[in-house]
């Protein structure tokens, strides 16, 4: 009885043995299944993290193009002439872009948007706001470069717009606003450099002092609005009577100095004269008034006359208090 008892017990153990050793083996599997699909995931983890080093690297590679591109701006801002800013602009077209001409113009553009052609040849517009302020032609451009050629496009329109700013500025800084002649300042600056000029080369020179005779009456009888017409009308004269070369300013109220560089004192007085006739002969016509005006002229000249552009210009203002004592409207020089 103890002895069949003792075996069914043993039966027992090893049957519940052999599951729980099936369980285990099982498990076991189960486990080393897992692993492998770890260690799958984490492999392909790592060849994602390797495509996305490699991906960076190439976004690094295309931004560091981009900036490079965009590193015009930087060489372009130590420039304020159109013409160094568009060599700049050429040198990095070059060293980017593959073409064979590239040509800029102030013409507008030929097409209406920026335009690749069959041959190549590409178009791109300048434009300040609303102004057209002419175009580049990049002849033979090749299609892959495009992109990259627009960015310089749009880098050279804004180093040009900065350029002309700076000039309408510079521009602005020497034009009196009323008579569209030079201000005194700029006047008596070029009255310097040119005094200099005559100097080295062994030239003549001469400076002349315009005022318009009894303005004060003028402004009284017909009003400020209209003796500024008068002013306007005066810097007119003065600018068609005079050359390109001629430095023309508004010396103060309705006084004017004009500097004549290579030219004695008969060229001197040939130029007062016309002045001084123009000035009597033109009729001014502001508002409802019809105004008549003269004006007296005082020549003084280099060599003869001074040697210092400060002596120039107080002979010249002297010459003129001498027309103006003789009876106004007349040309007077200072060695008369
Ligand atoms: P003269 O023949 O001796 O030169 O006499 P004048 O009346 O021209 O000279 P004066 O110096 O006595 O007067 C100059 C006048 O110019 C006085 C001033 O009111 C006027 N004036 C100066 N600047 C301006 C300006 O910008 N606009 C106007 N309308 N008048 C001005
Ligand atoms: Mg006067
Ligand atoms: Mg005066």
């Amino acid at each position: 009885m103890f002895e069949t008892l003792s075996i069914l017990t043993f039966i027992y153990v090893a049957i519940v043995l052999a599951y729980i050793r099936k369980l285990i083996i099982r498990m076991q599997q189960d486990n080393m299944r897992q692993i492998e699909d770890l260690q799958k995931i984490y492999a392909k983890l790592v060849d994602q993290q390797n495509q996305l080093a490699e991906h960076k690297i190439d976004i690094q590679n295309e931004a560091s193009k981009v900036f490079t591109l965009y590193d015009m701006t930087r060489e372009v801002t130590r420039t304020r002439s159109q013409q160094d800013a568009f060599e700049i602009f050429k040198d990095k077209l070059h060293q980017n872009v593959h073409y064979v001409k590239c040509e800029l113009s102030d013409a507008p553009c030929p097409e209406v948007t920026n335009f690749m052609g069959k041959n190549g040849r590409f178009f791109f517009r300048l434009r300040n706001k609303e102004t057209e302020m002419g175009h580049i032609m990049i002849d033979r451009l090749e299609t892959e470069d495009k992109d990259k050629a627009v960015i310089l496009c749009h880098q050279f329109a804004l180093a040009l717009r900065r350029v002309k700013l700076y000039q309408e500025i510079e521009q602005t800084a020497i034009t009196d606003s009323l008579t569209g002649l030079h201000t005194r300042r700029y006047a008596l600056e070029r009255l310097d450099e040119e005094l200099t000029r005559a100097k080295s080369r062994r030239m003549d020179m001469a400076v002349l002092m315009i005022d318009i005779d009894h303005f004060k009456n003028c402004n009284d009888r017909y009003g400020h609005l209209v003796g500024d017409q008068i002013l306007r009308e005066v810097g007119d004269i003065i600018r068609s009577s005079t050359r390109e070369i001629d430095i023309a300013g508004r010396y103060g109220g309705e006084e004017f100095c004009i500097v004549l560089p290579d030219t004695d004192l008969s060229g001197a007085r040939y130029a007062a004269e016309r002045i001084r006739s123009a000035a009597e002969e033109r009729t001014i016509t502001a508002y409802d008034a019809t105004v008549h005006i003269t004006v007296s002229v005082g020549i003084a000249t280099y060599p003869a006359d001074a040697r210092k552009s400060s002596e120039l210009i107080d002979k010249a203002d002297w010459t003129l208090y001498k027309a103006k004592k003789q009876g106004r409207n007349r040309v007077c020089a200072f060695g008369d």
